[in-house]
């Protein structure tokens, strides 16, 4: 492989697994117990949005208590590394965690969003919080009471700044996915869109994903092990 300078990384819920968040596909197709339909669709809200509310809690809760893994640092070294070579890297995450922030990354998109920020559906307005809400907490914005949902992107909706994501894609040498299922689209059709425009691309997954066949390279294992591996090979290659 030529030296990559400019890459793009999409990750899924696989790269913060060994930080202990689960996925969907190790158990089932369901979130920690719950059904997609039940706490990330609109429909899912609108049905009982307490429990919703009492959901994506337990899952901003939860992040006090993981820390990021190999995986997660090394791609911070990569970005470090790239940039001082005159290039980027852009982390395009599925991920609601913060895990790519805490492992010192600082180019990432939220494509699904994210479990620390919250958006107030009365006066449109979003704000970073790590606390609890319920349908009785006001909006700090504009204080009306019962409409801060999650600003997370639920099944059915438009995941954010895919013009960007698109862009940085077009620019890239190399596209790498890691630690996603590749069941989720938009995210999952990135890869055909980066073989189509010629790029290098490089699944690292516990297994093949969906789309696995559209990679020109796979390699199967555990993210925290292989991902600082790729990225000693890409700075140091
Ligand atoms: P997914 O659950 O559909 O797939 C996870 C993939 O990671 C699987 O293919 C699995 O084999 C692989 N994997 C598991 N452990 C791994 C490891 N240690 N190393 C490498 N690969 C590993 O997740 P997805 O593709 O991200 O799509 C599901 C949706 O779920 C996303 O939209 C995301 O927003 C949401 N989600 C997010 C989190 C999170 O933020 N951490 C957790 C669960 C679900």
């Amino acid at each position: 492989m030529t030296k990559s300078k400019n890459i793009v990384v999409l990750t899924g819920a696989g790269i913060s697994a060994e930080s202990g968040i689960r996925t969907f596909r190790d158990t089932g197709g369901l979130w920690e117990d719950h059904s997609i339909e039940e706490v990330a669709t609109p429909q899912g809200y609108a049905a009982n949005p307490e429990l919703v509310l009492s959901f994506y809690n337990a899952r901003r809760a939860q992040l006090s208590t993981v820390e990021p893994n190999p995986a997660h640092f090394a791609l911070a070294e990569l970005e470090k590394g790239l940039m001082e070579r005159g290039g980027y890297l852009t982390i395009v995450t599925q991920n609601v965690d913060d895990l790519h922030e805490r492992g010192g990354a600082q180019n990432i998109i939220h494509m699904h969003g994210e479990l620390l920020s919250q958006w107030c559906r009365a006066c449109d307005q979003k704000f970073k919080s790590d606390a609890a809400f319920t349908l009785m907490s006001p909006c700090p914005k504009c204080e009306v009471v019962g409409k801060v949902r999650p600003d997370i992107v639920w099944f059915g909706e438009m995941p954010y700044r895919m013009d960007t994501i698109e862009a940085t894609i077009l620019n890239c040498d190399q596209f790498v996915s890691i630690g996603t299922s590749g069941a989720v689209y938009p995210a999952a059709g990135y890869v055909q869109m980066a073989r189509g425009l010629g790029k290098q691309t490089l699944e690292i997954n516990l297994e093949r994903s969906e789309g696995s066949h559209f990679f020109l390279e796979t390699r199967l294992g555990k993210a925290g092990d292989l991902v600082p591996v790729w990225v000693d090979e890409v700075l140091g290659g």
